[in-house]
């Protein structure tokens, strides 16, 4: 049994406690909170700072983790893939020390469970080995070419049998983005998905749902411009890597609503960047999956810096009580993997959202998109959300050099 205490303590679903103390089991469940005063101080550990529950990173592609620092920032987002689809073919061990030692910094920079994007299976050993809670977004894409849909899948879905799925971890199907999916790649998706949850037709959606999607979309004003009327980049990407997309047809609105056409909406979904993201695709969303409980919004501040050099309006979503959750992307698109470092980025550039809020969207928002909220997310009897220490100093402020300790 530990007996852990500080200055201040963020159970995030309650306020925050002054003397509190956390008293956990040897495997980090927390047994009780109680006051200081009732234990003999011998028998506390005492911290200055202020204790907050392990953060939650909704988006990552740990497997890409090989090409840090290989791709310039500021190109914006079509030069960005072209180099990573340029920069895979490197040797396998090369690929695996990078995935360990990813997912370890992740450990130590206080992160409790990850949504991770992956596309091949080279990152399930290292899952199934991690103290960190994995959620395998295992992503397709056919270039939009419906002829293709079926071998793409199939040959994915040998990718999403290897993930790892044991130990709390977790698996599903998604589509990459709304520009690289057919409809009928959405189709074969969705009905995937519904083969994993049980009952999934008759799942009473007031109780939670059963499993978890993600989508990475509105992350360039190509993306829209490509649905609106097909003009921007994407034509150009597209005949770059010789893919024909005579086919397509615009549909004369943003991306948003292709993804609400095809995506089935009754799992949470994460719309991962939302970089572009106007209150109209909000409410869109919201009105399509009959509100908001199981949407959420997945932002990649350091991401959506490093590669275009812009950032979300915070405020379209505080506005319309969207929940957001963050997220780092990977290393090739990223500084570091550190879900601290996104919260800074934020408070740094759009300052007007509080510390409270920030606190929430690192941890329980989280946790509920994963599906991971029984057990993470918040500091309360019974979870076991892991236990951080962070020096906020006196005024209990967010700082650019505020550090994070892992203690459980
Ligand atoms: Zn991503």
């Amino acid at each position: 049994m530990r007996k852990l205490t500080a200055d201040l303590l963020l159970p995030i679903t309650s306020a925050p406690l002054q003397n509190a103390v956390v008293i956990t089991d040897d495997q980090g469940k927390i047994l009780a909170i109680d006051q200081r005063e009732n234990h003999d101080p011998a028998s506390l550990e005492v911290h200055r700072g202020v204790i907050t529950p392990g953060f939650i990173n909704a988006h990552c592609h740990l497997e890409l983790s090989h090409m840090k620092g290989v791709a310039p920032t500021g190109t914006g987002l079509l030069p960005f893939l072209k180099t990573v689809v340029n920069h895979r073919h490197v040797p396998q061990e090369q690929i695996d020390a990078a995935i360990e030692q990813g997912d370890r910094e992740m450990w130590e920079a206080g992160i409790q469970a990850v949504g991770d994007i992956c596309n091949k299976a080279d990152t399930a050993a290292t899952k199934r080995r991690s103290p960190i809670r994995y959620y395998s977004f295992v992503e397709m894409f056919d270039f939009l070419n419906d002829a293709r849909a079926q071998q793409t899948f199939d040959g994915y879905y040998e990718v999403f049998a290897q993930q790892s799925d044991g130990n709390g971890d977790r698996k599903s199907c998604v589509p990459h983005a709304p520009y690289t999916v057919s409809p009928t790649l959405f189709q074969l998706i969705n009905v995937a998905n519904s083969r994993l949850a049980p009952n999934f037709l008759e799942h009473d959606y007031s109780k939670g749902r059963q499993f978890t999607i993600s989508i990475h979309s509105q992350e360039t004003p190509h993306e829209d411009q490509f649905f609106m009327d097909k003009t921007g980049d994407f034509v150009e990407f597209y005949k770059a890597f010789g893919i024909p997309i005579d086919h397509f047809q615009p549909i004369g609105h943003s991306s948003m609503f292709y993804t609400l056409e095809h995506l089935d909406m009754r799992p949470n979904v994460v719309f991962v960047h939302n970089t572009m993201t106007k209150p109209f695709d909000i409410k869109a969303a919201n009105a399509w999956a009959g509100g908001m409980k199981g949407l959420f919004w997945c932002s990649c501040p350091n991401a959506n810096l490093h590669i275009e050099n812009r950032l979300p309006n915070y405020r379209y979503f505080i506005e319309n009580e969207a929940i957001v959750c963050l997220g780092t992307d990977s290393l090739t698109s990223n500084w570091q993997l550190s879900i601290l470092e996104e919260m800074k980025t934020i408070a740094r550039y759009q300052s007007y959202v509080p510390f409270e809020t920030l606190r929430r969207w690192a941890t329980l928002t989280g946790a509920r998109a994963l599906g991971f909220e029984e057990d993470l997310g918040s500091i309360e009897v019974g979870k076991s959300p892991g236990l951080l220490l962070l020096d906020l100093g006196e005024d209990l402020r967010l700082k650019q050099n505020t550090k994070v300790k892992r203690l459980v």
